[in-house]
């Protein structure tokens, strides 16, 4: 991909399954010259291998969300590729919990939630704010869940549950930091979406949980930076 100053360019975490893919592939639909990374970068070969067929070169980078030197060698990467960011979608995330409890639940599970979904995207936020600065509209969109709501929180559920609730917390502090830049800042709950995480009895498919995440990077107001979102509507972080 060769950098061009008219082109929107567009990052996603975890684009190769689930709702990171689909993210990419409605990304490609609306125009963005799409980057996205994967833990793998051959399953990522082969998730871009199927998103070229919509006609558009993609970019793809190995990237472990809880690795910092990981995060630092796609900045260098990336700053060779492009010189700006327009939108940054933070969708990488695990559900550590199996039978667990508040009661029970390691440290070791804990940490797992917490490296992943709410250190490691705001160190990748924080990695990737000299491209998004040099963006027209920036835009950062971090994928939450329903966990992390207030009312949400599950005690069988607790290392996912309080990942995201913190991650929602990020994202109200990132904006607040961010509003002088100009850089908005979202959090979004897809819905139940079938993924390998969701599971098959989910309703919604990977596209249909994709959609807010688009709407957001494509056409709310930056003026709602700092909210959160699910079907397009927003929702109360309580
Ligand atoms: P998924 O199919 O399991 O995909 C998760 C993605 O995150 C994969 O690409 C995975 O990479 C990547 N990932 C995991 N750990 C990572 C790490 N340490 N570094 C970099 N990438 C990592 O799950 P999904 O359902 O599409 O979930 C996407 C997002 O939506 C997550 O943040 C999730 O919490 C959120 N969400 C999902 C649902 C749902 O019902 N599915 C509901 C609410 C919120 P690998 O392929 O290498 O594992």
């Amino acid at each position: 991909m060769k950098y061009q100053q008219d082109k929107k360019y567009a990052l996603v975490t975890g684009g190769n399954k689930g709702i990171g893919f689909a993210v990419c592939q409605q990304l490609l639909m609306a125009g963005f010259e799409v980057i996205f990374t994967a833990r793998s970068l051959e399953q990522a070969k082969m998730a871009a291998t199927r998103l070229n067929s919509l006609g558009s070169q993609i970019q793809v980078f190995q990237m472990d969300i809880t690795d910092d030197s990981s995060i630092h060698s796609l900045k260098e990467n990336l700053s060779q590729t492009i010189n700006h960011l327009d939108v940054l979608i933070n969708n990488a995330g695990v559900f550590p919990d199996t039978d667990d409890s508040i009661l029970t639940v390691s440290r070791e599970l804990l940490q797992m939630g917490m490296n992943t979904n709410t250190f490691g995207t705001i160190h990748l936020t924080q990695a990737l704010l000299p491209l998004l600065e040099k963006s027209s509209e920036p835009r950062i969109i971090n994928v939450s869940s329903e966990r992390g709501q207030l009312s949400g929180l599950a005690t069988d559920v607790p290392s996912y549950s309080l990942s995201k609730l913190a991650l929602n917390g990020a994202t109200i502090l990132l904006a607040e930091a961010l509003q002088p830049k100009g850089i908005a800042v979202y959090a979004v709950w897809p819905g139940w979406v079938r993924t390998d995480m969701g599971g098959d009895e989910a309703p919604l498919s990977p596209e249909q949980g994709a959609d807010t995440i688009i709407w957001l990077a494509t056409e709310a107001s930056p003026s709602l930076s700092g909210k959160y979102f699910y079907n397009r509507q927003e929702i109360s972080y309580s």
